[in-house]
């Protein structure tokens, strides 16, 4: 039990990388006014269908605010041209342009596609960091740090289990 404890407690400081100086962003209100501007369908299911559409896995980081361990998801270090979409609902979430290497073990994305994406506080496992969920679903996707090293200066840090990738038609 101790050695989980101890896993887990790497595994959710590792997803937090490095702690931030930078000046928090109020992503609950960028939430909001992107709400007003971008309709979505919302996809409502029971507990019982998700567990019939999703695997343990998948069900466990979607639908359970999960994470999977560090280097370990087939994305990470997975750079083809396409689009990843939801793995609960199949909404395009980031395009493979805004992908990057942040060495943290999990995907990474400078941005998101417009809309697409809410954003709730979770001072969980007593960090405070903002968790990224698909709009469309409510699946639990990762969390977002504003330690980014490109110009948008974000950081989505996504389990690969949440997503699946579209590859681009040529
Ligand atoms: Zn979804």
């Amino acid at each position: 039990m101790k050695k989980f404890i101890l896993i887990f407690y790497l595994i959710a400081n590792f997803c937090g990388c490095q702690n931030t100086t930078r000046k928090q962003i109020d992503f609950n209100k960028t939430s909001q006014e992107m709400s007003k501007k971008t309709k979505i369908k919302k996809i409502i299911k029971t507990e019982a269908e998700w567990k019939v559409l999703l695997n343990e896995d998948e069900y466990r980081i979607l639908r359970e605010k999960g994470t999977e361990a560090p280097h370990t998801g087939i994305y990470n270090l997975h750079f083809e041209n396409g689009t990843y979409n939801c793995a609960g609902c199949n909404s395009a979430l980031f395009e493979s342009s805004a992908k990057f290497d942040s060495n943290c073990g999990w995907p990474s994305f400078d941005k998101s596609i417009d809309g697409k994406i809410s954003y709730s506080i979770d001072k969980s496992f007593g960090m405070l960091r903002t968790e990224i969920i698909c709009r469309s679903c409510d699946g639990h996707l990762g969390h977002i740090f504003n330690d980014g090293p490109t110009q948008t200066g974000m950081r989505y840090c996504v389990n690969s289990l949440s997503l699946d990738f579209k590859k681009e038609k040529n």
